[in-house]
């Protein structure tokens, strides 16, 4: 190994990375299953070709085409001004730990949570500090307040529905979380379009709520993991606030033409969304059929107990071409929900590593 001077907090750590092998049935990264369909593709490919031959100029900085067409999905009524989008969210909670947090600065989360927002905490200097969930993996309103005040975070990660378990918050506990905290507080929204009936989002309580920030993604719902197209949505000053630190011309013009196209067909691109939440939840249904511990999910994927060895149960069910999850909780393995073939391709193996 080559001794290079990097810094120390980052020596001897590992980059994030989930394993991007070459199976049959790859249930590992929540992305959505089904491909890009074929209106999308040719309307994607339209829009490329329209900006080929300005290539030669920098592309709009500011994504104001974009970042409109952001806001009216959203609706709320949220207008540009209140939205700013990056390379994926992990992009745009990057640029909020960088304008809020930093050296000498302290980001909480509740673990388990999303890997990215310590790994984000740590890349940008930001002390990190590993807040708790309850046994069952959720996270009561007082619990949640009680390490707010101990810590005063200038920055507090709320995920939901959360990536690993799948549940969305009580809105209460956002509003604890909101009432109690010192500096701003990120819901990662990520897997919002998954959420079942009657889960509010945290843009709801924007209005009045100038600390807060909701992240969202294409990368889930959207099916647009590739196109790399995070965004938020917080009051204006926020959006002002993340000027100071993103890159001149961070969105490539080709980025933006992509995501404005697949904006304007999100009907066809949404329209996966019912199914692959049948999905899931035939995942949960027969998980429990089958006697193992199961979160209730309000995401495209199902975290359950294999009575056991993870390890040994994720090597067992690649062994059957089927690629999930170890997100490090002993006993614990997640699974993507995508097509009915993969979930039955799913449900077999695991019926086979109960032989
Ligand atoms: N937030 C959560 C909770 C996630 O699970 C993910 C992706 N796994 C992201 C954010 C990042 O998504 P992207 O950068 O692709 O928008």
């Amino acid at each position: 190994m080559i001794d290079l001077p990097i810094r120390d907090d980052l020596r001897g750590l590992s980059p994030y990375g989930a394993p991007q092998l070459d199976v049959p049935v790859r249930l590992n990264t929540n992305e959505n299953s089904y491909s890009v369909p074929d209106e999308v593709v040719e309307a994607i490919g339209k829009a490329l070709q329209a900006e080929l031959r300005d290539l030669n100029r920098y592309p709009d900085r500011d994504a104001v085409a974009l970042r409109t067409a952001l806001a009216d999905y959203l609706g709320h009524g949220l207008t540009v001004a209140h939205v700013w989008a990056a390379n994926g969210s992990n992009e745009v909670q990057q640029q909020l730990l960088q304008v809020f947090a930093g050296p000498g600065r302290t980001a909480l989360g509740f673990t388990p949570a999303y890997s990215m927002h310590p790994l984000l905490a740590v890349g940008t200097g930001t002390r990190w500090v590993d807040g708790r969930r309850d046994e069952d993996f959720g996270l009561d309103a007082a619990h949640a307040v009680a390490q707010v005040r101990e810590h005063a975070p200038d920055v507090v990660f709320l995920c939901s529905p959360n990536n690993p378990t799948g549940t969305a918050l009580d809105p209460a506990v956002i509003a604890a979380v909101l009432d109690a905290a010192p500096g701003m507080v990120v819901v990662d929204e990520a897997y919002a379009e998954f959420a079942r009936p009657g889960t509010p989002s945290a843009l709801e309580v924007l209005p009045g709520h100038p600390r807060l920030v909701v992240t969202r993604t294409m990368s889930k719902a959207f099916g647009f993991a590739g196109g790399r197209l995070g965004y938020l949505a917080a009051h204006p000053a926020v959006v002002d606030a993340v000027q100071l630190v993103r890159l001149p011309y961070h969105l490539s013009a080709l980025t933006q033409a992509a995501a404005r196209a697949a904006l304007s067909h999100r009907a066809a691109l949404l329209g996966t969304v019912e199914a692959i939440k049948a999905e899931r939840d035939r995942i949960v249904s027969a998980l429990r059929a089958a006697g193992l511990g199961v979160a209730d999910s309000d995401a495209n994927f199902v975290l359950f107990h294999v009575g056991g060895d993870q390890k040994a149960a994720w090597r067992a069910l690649l062994d059957r071409g089927v690629l999930v999850r170890d997100v490090g909780l002993p006993g614990w393995l997640r699974v993507t929900a995508g097509t009915p073939d993969e979930t039955d391709a799913f449900l077999n193996a695991m019926k086979e590593l109960d032989r």
